[in-house]
């Protein structure tokens, strides 16, 4: 179910979609601004398309705490540019633009589809599937063969495949007649003929270019699943088929599924902004509770994956605090860079909780750190909550290659994540 989830959520528009149909089915209804809400309603809000969030009503008043999980919908991948459309050499392309952390010489030679949407001067908006059904053509990055690489070769990893370099290759075949640009004429006619739209609506579009690969199982022993994206819906999908499948929680439990935050969470649909706090503010006030209280009482896990120690490159890695595939659901206490930066550094107490809970409910976890201190390192949604006077703390699924565009995760900590947030939505201590 989760590889259908993953296939069906490419991007954080199709991933927010997909949500919200399967929370109608589970019976969660829009929640109307001002609406009263009582023990055991179900209720959603999309935010612009890009980002759900869920709630459904405890038994105990919101005043007595809430417990959320937020995790994020949106992955690394390769954005058109405002003025994507160009020819050369009788080729045609598309101008990209990397969106979050990628090591762009991962993302060449490797079939790619498009997503996205079109907003019309008329109002209306085009949804653009390039690719993404079987039997659809695919587009594609080029690179340059060994046996003239010898300059490319002295590069460093970073500097082998740059930003403007990431052209989607489109078409080579030229209307009829004269004149210049006739491939990109055909590129255009047919993207006309498809969706309505001519070159200039591309300054009103967000079209997304991800990997054109399915989610598949991994080794013979089939213990593991190859995907892109499971950064973060590896923990988005657990955590909403937790807060789907929970019967009558104490507390109200709250799911967050949020975007932008592989470009750090700024803008409307990220967690710096104000809308997952709007939302808890009407939740309180559809109960006539204090938001402050409930803040102060509430408990957030913020679930993003984790790096999987890669005995590969295990020289980027700390053994005794690195986090393994296959050895559960990972808790990091913190995260940030270096010193630290960026973090939200969770209580002891609230590490003891969370625990406790686990053996409890005999959830298989571990506990560690990103990897070696002085190479990087990266933070993640907690703060942004946690900000919000919520106790807050970072779990997630730890996953191998992380930010290509074939990340691994062993099913069994998928498993456990999904254990983790069904203990936590249940929870009635
Ligand atoms: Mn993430
Ligand atoms: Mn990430």
């Amino acid at each position: 179910e989760y590889m259908t989830f993953l296939d069906a959520g490419k991007t954080e528009r199709l991933c927010a979609a997909e949500t919200v149909r399967l929370a109608e089915q589970a019976g969660y209804k829009p929640l109307v601004r001002g609406q009263a809400l009582k023990a055991g309603d179900k209720v959603y809000v999309c935010n612009r398309g890009k980002s759900v969030l869920l709630a459904h009503i405890g038994t105990k008043p919101i005043s007595k705490g809430a417990q959320i999980t937020a995790a994020h919908i949106d992955s690394p991948r390769l954005d058109l540019k405002p003025n994507p459309l160009y020819e050369d050499t009788e080729l045609a392309y598309f101008k990209t633009h990397y969106y979050g952390g990628i090591r762009k010489y991962q993302w060449v030679t490797i079939p790619m589809e498009l997503h996205g949407v079109v907003a019309l001067t008329d109002g209306r908006t085009v949804t653009v599937n390039i690719g993404g059904d079987d039997g659809d053509p695919k587009l594609v990055i080029t690179d340059l063969l060994p046996h003239l690489g010898q300059e490319q070769n002295k590069k460093t990893l970073a500097e082998g495949i740059m930003g403007e370099q990431l052209n989607l290759l489109l078409g080579s075949k030229p209307v009829s007649g004269e004149g210049s640009d006739r491939v990109k004429l055909s590129v255009m006619q047919l993207l006309n003929e498809k969706y309505g739209i001519t070159e200039d609506d591309f300054t009103s579009a967000e079209l997304e270019a991800v990997p054109a690969v399915k989610a598949t199982e991994i080794g013979l022993d089939r213990s593991m699943i190859g995907a892109y994206g499971h950064d973060d819906r590896v923990d988005a999908y657990p955590a909403l088929m937790a807060e789907i499948g929970t019967k009558s929680p104490a507390y109200t439990s709250v799911c967050v599924l949020t975007d932008k935050e592989e470009t750090g969470s700024d803008g409307v649909t990220g967690l710096n902004s104000m809308y997952t706090f709007h939302f808890l503010q009407q939740l309180c006030a559809g109960q006539g509770a204090d938001y402050i209280t409930a803040c102060k009482a509430a408990k957030c896990l913020s679930a993003d994956v984790t790096a999987a120690y890669d005995p590969t490159f295990a020289d980027a890695f700390e053994p005794d605090n690195g986090t393994y595939a296959g050895r559960g659901v990972a808790i990091y206490k913190y995260t940030g860079s270096r010193g630290k930066s960026g973090t939200s550094d969770a209580s002891a107490e609230l590490v003891s909780y969370l625990t406790g809970l686990m053996d409890a409910n005999s959830v298989v976890w571990q506990i560690g750190e990103m990897g070696k201190l002085d190479l990087g390192g990266g933070g993640t949604v907690a703060k942004y909550v946690a900000n919000q006077d919520i106790d807050t703390i970072d779990i997630g699924v730890p996953v191998l290659s992380m930010h290509s565009p074939f990340e691994i995760v062993s099913k069994a900590d998928v498993y456990m994540a999904y254990l983790t947030f069904k203990a936590f939505c249940e929870d009635a201590e």
